[in-house]
């Protein structure tokens, strides 16, 4: 069973860029969370790249929006570009 203190892992379903050009991606449970590329503090070459993007599809990071029971982010207007 899982720690009330600990968010649960989702999976990245999709990403997709805010109104600042941040990158974002969309989990399974609805939220979103920034996974914004802004070295030196966070280093996630990754996200700059469509290829770096797709691989990191089914990805599961902890959310926790989820373990604050917060209500589901509204759906980007696109679909993203790594489905
Ligand atoms: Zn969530």
């Amino acid at each position: 069973m899982s720690r009330p203190d600990e968010p649960p892992l989702r999976a990245i379903v999709s990403f997709h860029r805010d109104e600042e050009g941040h990158w974002f991606a969309r989990l399974e449970c609805g939220h979103h969370q920034h996974t914004r590329h802004d070295p030196p503090w966070v280093e996630r070459p990754w996200v700059e790249h469509a290829g770096g993007r797709r691989q990191m599809i089914g990805y599961r990071l902890a959310c926790k929006k989820c373990a604050d029971d917060a209500p589901p982010d509204p759906a980007p207007p696109d679909t993203g570009d790594a489905r």
